[in-house]
């Protein structure tokens, strides 16, 4: 037997949901308004409507992020995955606390770089490229002088806290898939016309940006841990970690020839996570929030295939009946970390936090806390 949801705070569908499914959602919706203004849920884009629907806002990080900033909740609870819930936390003041329903939920792409392994190819970049690292000057963010040459650190938003202040004590900065090419203009006026970024964890958003930017696939060669740089050092611009996200990088030219074989005046629109060979020959390509605009812009009868993550498909999909709307991914491909946030978990911390207690609370450790805040806020001034 299944029943239907009423309309809840994030309000674009209704929800089917088996009678157990549909016992914990009530739960959820007791306990939050027992804990009131105290707490507010944050819901990524790539979450499943069940966890959706008690999202009192849903986004992507960045969003989420300011959000969390914004608030003065006591008790911020992010379903999304441990690195955005690290920047929330950096973002929030001392006396928030921010909770992640499931601990285990974290990034395969943030994972693929360390802060051990960054260390090290930050000294053996330095030490073949002759370039100059940042720290070295009184302030590492300043423009680069005539003839200075640096090598800028910068991170993308999918990336762990230690990271994020290493950039920040190395003069660099943080991006997001809406803003790379901006932070990357920022970060080649502090390089210097003759310098470099490093840019990690993701070699598919480094590399589809610098193309966007007119930078050649030659003055971008690949960084593997252990290996060290696939691709000439002389001369490149942007040194781009080996790093990819397990979802986007699943999307192929294949894809895209056989939905155009069966939907000739189809659309197709995909994430700056997938390979150069998907977005070059995408009709567009951009973030998350992009894809949500695009998709608003076309219009009813249009056929869109799109190359991001299920969760985010199937609900546009529900949002827009007047357009035929598919994954570009037959086999469907959802994020199998930010699928580990299942109602239950929800409900769960929600009864502990009711209790008093405060369970799994992510605290980013105060010797990272000041380099990671002037890497977001860096950005966050790049966007003013
Ligand atoms: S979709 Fe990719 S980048 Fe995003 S959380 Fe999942 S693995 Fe990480």
């Amino acid at each position: 037997m299944t029943v239907t949801l009423p309309m809840c705070s994030v309000n674009f569908m209704d929800t089917t949901l088996s009678v157990e499914e549909q016992a914990i959602a009530d739960r959820i919706q007791e306990l939050k308004e027992q804990l009131g203004d105290d707490l507010l849920i944050l819901g990524h884009h790539y979450q499943r409507d069940s966890i959706v629907m008690h999202a009192d806002f849903l986004g992507d990080s960045f969003m989420l992020s300011q959000k969390a900033a914004e608030s003065d909740a006591k008790y911020i609870v992010f379903c999304g995955v441990h690195f955005m819930a690290e920047s929330a936390d950096i973002l929030t003041s001392d006396d928030q606390s921010v909770v992640l329903p499931n601990l285990r939920a974290g990034c395969s792409m943030a994972d693929m770089a360390t802060l051990a392994e960054v260390e090290v190819a930050w000294q053996e970049l330095l030490d073949q490229s002759g370039l100059s690292d940042p720290i070295s000057r009184e302030h590492p963010e300043d423009v680069a002088g005539e003839g200075e040459a640096y090598l800028v650190p910068v991170t993308y938003m999918n990336s762990s806290a230690d990271l994020k202040d290493f950039v920040g004590r190395h003069g660099g900065v943080v991006c997001t898939s809406s803003n790379a090419e901006g932070v990357l203009n920022w970060a080649f006026e502090r390089a210097g016309p003759k310098g470099a970024v490093l840019f990690f964890p993701d070699q598919h958003l480094g590399r589809n940006t610098g193309l966007a930017m007119g930078i050649s696939e030659d003055r971008m060669p690949t960084w593997t841990p252990g290996f060290g740089a696939m691709g000439s050092l002389d001369d490149a611009r942007i040194v781009l970690w080996h790093g990819f996200c397990s979802v986007h990088k699943r999307f192929t030219p294949q894809q895209i020839a056989e939905f155009r074989e069966q939907h000739p005046d189809g659309i197709v629109v995909v994430h700056p996570e997938c390979p150069k060979e998907t977005v070059e020959l995408a009709d567009a390509y951009g973030s998350t929030q992009y894809i949500r605009n695009f998709v608003n812009e076309q219009p009813a009868g249009a056929s869109i295939a799109i190359g991001t993550e299920i969760n985010m498909v199937a609900r546009l999909a529900q949002e827009h009946p007047d357009k035929h709307i598919e994954c570009l991914d037959e086999e469907i491909c959802p994020c199998s970390t930010m699928y580990m946030i299942h109602p239950a978990y929800l409900m769960d911390v929600l009864e502990r936090l009711v209790d008093g207690e405060i369970p799994n609370q992510i605290v980013v450790p105060e010797a990272v806390q000041a380099g990671s805040l002037l890497a977001l806020n860096r950005m966050l001034a790049i966007l003013k």
